[in-house]
C-alpha cells in the first residue's frame, strides 16, 4: 500500500514536468543545410509539427529542382538530349515564371546559363576561362529553347538549365503557404537570405539588415522594416574570386558571357511573390539601376540597390528614415 502511494506521488510530481515538456516555448527555430546553403525557419505560433512540415517540404522540393541530383525534375531535362520529358506540376509551374522573367528582362535572368556558370565555376576557379571557351559556351544559352506544354518540358539539345537565380525564391513562397495551413500566423523563412516575413512581431514589423557590400558581418547599409513581404537579395560579394585585382562573381549576363558589370554591387526586390522576387533580384543585379527600375515597376516590386562605391538607390515605393544613426527604410 505504502508503495502504491509512493508511486502515486512520483507520478503526479512528474506530471506538470510532462505537461510542460509539451507545450512548445516559442519562438521554434530549426536549421538545416539543404540546397547548397542554410535554411532556418523560426515560427512564433502555430501547430506544433509546423517547422518539421517545412523541413521536409524543403527537401522535396530540392529532389525536383536540384541540377545535381540525378533523378531531380531538372538533371532529367539536362540528360534528355532533346527528347520531351514528364515533370512534376510544380516544376512546370517554376520553369513558366522563369521563362516569364526572362522574356520580360529581355534575357538578363536566363535559366539556361548552366554552361557559363560552370565554366566560371567561381566558388573553385583562380582565373578567368579562356574567352573561345565562353564564346563556344553562350551557343548553348538561350531561354527560347525550352518549350513547355502541359507538363512535358523539351528542351534543344545541349541546352541545360539551373534553376539556382529563382528556385529558393518559389520553394520560400511554397513553404509560406504550408505554415498558414499549420495556422502559423507569424514567422520568419530564410532560405539562404531569401526572406520572407510572415505576418509581424507583436503587432511590429520584423527588421532585415541589408548586408554592406564586402563589409564586415553583420555591417548593414540600411535596415529594411517589413511584414507580409519578402525581401530577396542578390550580391556580388558572397561568391567570387579575385584576379589580377579584378573581381569574378556568380551571376553571369548572358549577353557577355561574363560576370555582371551593371555598377551594382547588390540588389534587393520587396515584392509579394518570393519566386519573382528571386528572379527579379539576379535580373536586375545584371540590367543596372536604371532597367532594374524599370523592370520592377512591371512587376509590382520595390528595389534597394548599392553601387560599387556604397550608394543607396531606391525605387519610389520605398521611404528613408534615420534611427541611431542608422538607415531605415519603410514601405510608403
Ligand atoms: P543566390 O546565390 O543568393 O541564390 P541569385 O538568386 O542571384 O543568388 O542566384 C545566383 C545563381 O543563379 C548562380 O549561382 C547561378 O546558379 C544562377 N545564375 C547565374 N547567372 C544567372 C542568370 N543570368 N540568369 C539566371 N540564373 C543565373
Ligand atoms: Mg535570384
Amino acid at each position: 500500500m505504502k508503495k502504491h502511494l509512493c508511486l502515486l506521488l512520483a507520478v503526479f510530481l512528474a506530471l506538470p514536468l510532462f505537461c510542460s515538456c509539451e507545450k512548445n516555448v516559442y519562438p521554434l527555430s530549426s536549421t538545416e543545410f539543404m540546397m547548397d546553403t542554410v535554411i532556418t525557419v523560426t515560427v512564433y505560433d502555430g501547430e506544433a509539427d509546423a517547422l518539421d512540415s517545412a523541413m521536409t517540404l524543403c527537401k522535396q522540393y530540392e529532389n525536383l529542382f536540384s541540377r545535381t541530383i540525378e533523378t531531380s525534375d531538372i538533371a532529367r531535362i539536362n540528360n534528355s538530349n532533346g527528347a520531351p520529358v514528364t515533370v512534376d506540376p510544380e516544376t512546370a509551374e517554376l520553369l513558366k515564371i522563369a521563362l516569364d522573367i526572362a522574356e520580360k528582362s529581355d534575357g538578363a535572368f536566363d535559366p539556361t546559363v548552366l554552361p557559363l556558370v560552370e565554366l566560371w565555376n567561381v566558388t573553385k576557379s583562380t582565373a578567368p576561362p579562356e574567352q573561345n571557351l565562353i564564346t563556344e559556351g553562350l551557343k548553348s544559352v538561350g531561354y527560347k529553347s525550352i518549350h513547355i506544354n502541359g507538363d512535358t518540358v523539351t528542351a534543344k539539345n545541349g541546352v541545360k538549365l539551373d534553376l539556382g537565380g529563382i528556385a529558393k525564391g518559389y520553394i520560400t513562397d511554397k513553404v509560406v503557404e504550408n505554415l498558414k495551413q499549420k495556422k502559423v500566423t507569424s514567422a520568419i523563412i530564410n532560405l539562404g537570405g531569401n526572406l520572407y516575413l510572415l505576418g509581424d512581431k507583436k503587432g511590429e514589423p520584423f527588421s532585415v539588415g541589408i548586408q554592406k557590400p564586402f563589409g564586415k558581418q553583420d555591417e548593414h547599409s540600411a535596415v529594411l522594416m517589413l511584414k507580409n513581404k519578402t525581401a530577396v537579395t542578390s550580391g556580388v560579394y558572397q561568391r567570387y574570386f579575385r584576379h589580377d585585382g579584378q573581381l569574378y562573381h556568380h551571376i553571369i549576363d548572358p549577353k557577355t558571357g561574363h560576370p555582371s558589370d551593371s555598377g551594382l554591387y547588390a540588389v534587393t526586390v520587396i515584392a509579394d511573390s518570393s519566386s519573382l522576387a528571386d528572379g527579379l533580384s539576379t535580373a536586375c543585379l545584371i540590367l543596372g539601376p536604371e532597367k532594374a527600375t524599370a523592370l520592377a515597376k512591371e512587376y509590382n516590386a520595390e528595389l534597394i540597390m548599392i553601387t560599387s562605391d556604397n550608394q543607396l538607390i531606391t525605387t519610389d515605393g520605398i521611404k528613408y528614415d534615420t534611427k541611431n544613426g542608422e538607415t531605415v527604410l519603410n514601405l510608403k
